[in-house]
């Protein structure tokens, strides 16, 4: 009997995870418009210079050498539902018996104006190269005046991506950037705005309380109850009329499905895919959706949260479904396993939460970093990421601080 033919589109980690779970038992095909898989949770260590960008970044072929999967590099810009066929920008039409949609999570808005013309997101290595280099020239143009010229940088959100941005830029500013040139460095504000009332909303609000303190501490302007009206040239406008001076906006803000999901024809539900609990796409029973694209209705009656454990999950039920469908046994529902939730703020300040237990300080902060190791794909970018963390750690330094992007 001939294998099924399965269509992954996305190799992050729900299309990888359901790539390597799947293995010979299927004649996998994977698609990613680059040709590398990014650790997104590592991505603002890039932007702020503790980590280089190649470590966060892994060979796809390579994490698919001993799967048997195909690799073709490119980007869908169709599918044909009679004749099962996905084409891709490269003109290339392939066929399937089972399509699995898997391209994870762009920038969102939310509508306010000038956020994609005058904020930098961080969404791919690309932005986040982006943001260190204007950081980083901006550093440069500072060191050029010796009066009280001031360097104002401004996070917008207060989720996970804000609060470890924020500390960490707080800490390149308080070490490296002190060494460098201890006047310009005095003069750099880092602002951190949230809309809601507090930061970290998936925590207890305890944690909230420790992140915002510990934040404060290395010297953040934690702004709570401040809504982004528009982000403007070197300035935010706020709803309540008042602004603030913003040379480097980072908009960590909000996410949604990426823009090429509209091109595939299938129901959405917001801005992401209308998921039954089998992971099928709702009409469409050989159409899958995982990861950060399957808006799957959680216990609470909400979608599940747009987290690496949900797509990992989602890539391995995916590919016991595909098992049992071909011993014509039922399919099954997914059940999500909520594994907790930790962010890191600064040296020896993380928190963890799972369910009930907490963790806070530097055993939270240990926890977080042995877990993200752990994580990372390839031998290669753990040790080389362990020897940029130690090198960090002992030094006080953070040796990623080049302008790249230009000659
Ligand atoms: C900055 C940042 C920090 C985060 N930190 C954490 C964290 O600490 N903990 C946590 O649990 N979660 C975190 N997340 C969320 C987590 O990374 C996502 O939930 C997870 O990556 C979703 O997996 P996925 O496979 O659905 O998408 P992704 O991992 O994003 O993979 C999607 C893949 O699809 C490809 N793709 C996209 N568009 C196209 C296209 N048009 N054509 C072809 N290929 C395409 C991309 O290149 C990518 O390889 C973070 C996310 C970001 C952005």
């Amino acid at each position: 009997m001939s294998k099924p033919r399965v269509v992954i589109l996305g190799a992050g980690f729900a299309g990888l995870s359901a790539a390597k779970a799947i293995g010979h038992d299927a004649d996998v095909t994977v698609i990613d418009r680059h040709n590398y898989q990014t650790f997104l949770p590592l991505l603002y260590q890039v932007a702020t210079a503790s980590l280089a960008a190649d470590h966060v970044a892994y060979p796809i072929r390579g994490a698919l050498r001993k799967t048997g999967a195909k690799f073709r590099m490119g980007s869908p810009i169709s599918i044909d539902h009679k004749n099962k066929t996905v084409k891709l920008d490269s003109s290339e039409v392939i066929p399937f018996d089972h399509l699995v949609v898997a391209m994870g999570s762009a920038t969102a808005d939310f509508g306010v104006k000038g956020v994609s013309e005058h904020a930098l997101g961080m969404k791919n290595i690309h932005e986040a190269l982006q943001i260190r280099s204007e950081l980083m020239r901006r550093f440069e143009d500072l060191c050029r005046f010796e009066d009280d010229t001031r360097l104002s940088v401004v996070m917008v959100g207060g989720g996970p991506t804000g609060v470890e941005m924020s500390g960490a830029l707080a800490e390149l500013v308080r070490g490296p950037l002190q060494s460098d040139n201890f006047n310009a460095a005095k003069h750099i504000d880092i602002y951190l705005v949230e809309a809601g009332p507090r930061l970290l909303p998936m925590f207890d609000e305890d944690l909230s309380e420790r992140t915002k303190k510990d934040l404060e501490s290395l010297g953040v302007k934690v702004l709570l109850n401040t809504q982004v009206k528009e982000v403007a040239h070197r300035k935010i406008n706020f709803a309540d009329g008042t602004s603030l001076p913003s040379e480097l906006t980072v908009w960590a803000a909000g996410v949604k499905g990426v823009d090429e999901l509209t091109l595939l024809n299938l129901p959405l539900a917001g801005n992401r895919i209308k998921t039954d609990p089998t992971l099928q796409v709702s009409h469409y029973p050989h159409i899958w959706a995982i990861g950060d694209n399957a808006a799957v209705i959680g216990k609470d009656g909400r979608p599940l949260p747009m987290v690496a454990p949900a797509a990992l999950q989602q890539g391995r039920f995916l590919a016991s479904q595909l098992q049992r469908l071909a011993k014509g046994a039922a399919l099954k529902d997914f059940k999500y396993t909520d594994k907790g939730s930790m962010a890191t703020i600064g040296r020896h300040k993380a928190v963890v939460q799972v369910k009930k237990f907490k963790l806070r300080g530097p055993i939270a902060w240990f926890a977080w970093l042995f877990l993200h190791v752990l994580y990372l794909l390839g031998g290669r970018n753990r040790i080389a990421t362990i020897a940029d963390w130690t090198w960090n750690y002992f030094t006080f330094d953070k040796g990623n601080r080049h302008i790249m992007d230009s000659l």
